[in-house]
């Protein structure tokens, strides 16, 4: 398999939210078919639309890797388990997420992997890390700079701590 480079989100707003990163990020880069390259500031956001739930902390990581998309993926869902990641569903609070936000230029339309995600440019969450680490990436035919300039960040706020490389 050629390598391709890739990048994932990580969040979490329930439990020990940087430390639950920290290790994904650890689970990540365990597997030999993997390698983190780039890592991008931690940001806090405000969990709209999650009534009570706790703000979210959220990071991007650039990664590169011979794992195909599906194979990608099925990876991320296990180590989201292995992070005891109960909850499911669509803005519920979450111990661990990780999103495959891009795999290389590919347009993936598959039922359980759509990539890129397509709800990303609405994302300020997505979208500044992204922008932190991969400003000229193009996705959906725009830069991530582009993108990042015509989204207010003012939810976003950069979080004391960072995740490391380990
Ligand atoms: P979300 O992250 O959208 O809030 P969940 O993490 O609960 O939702 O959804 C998990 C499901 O989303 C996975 O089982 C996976 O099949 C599907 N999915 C579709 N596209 C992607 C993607 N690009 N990255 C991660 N999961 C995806
Ligand atoms: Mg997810």
């Amino acid at each position: 398999m050629p390598l391709v480079r890739a990048y994932i989100a990580l969040g979490s707003n329930l439990g020990d939210r940087l430390g639950q990163m920290q290790s994904a990020l650890k689970a990540l880069a365990a597997d030999d078919r993997l390698k983190v390259l780039q890592i991008s500031p931690v940001y806090e956001n405000c969990a709209v639309g999650m009534g009570e739930a706790n703000d979210f902390l959220n990071a991007m990581v650039g990664v590169e890797t011979s794992m195909a998309p599906l194979a990608l993926l099925d990876y991320c869902l296990e180590v989201e388990s292995q992070l005891g990641r109960v909850s499911k569903g669509e803005w519920a609070p979450r111990s661990i997420d990780l999103d495959i936000i891009a795999y290389g230029d590919e347009i993936i339309e598959h039922e359980r992997l759509k990539v890129p995600h397509p709800r990303i440019a609405e994302r300020d969450f997505v979208v500044h890390p992204l922008c932190a680490i991969a400003p000229n990436l193009e996705i959906l035919g725009q830069s991530i700079a582009h993108l990042a300039a015509s989204l207010p960040m003012d939810r976003l706020k950069l979080y004391e701590l960072k995740l490391e490389i380990v």
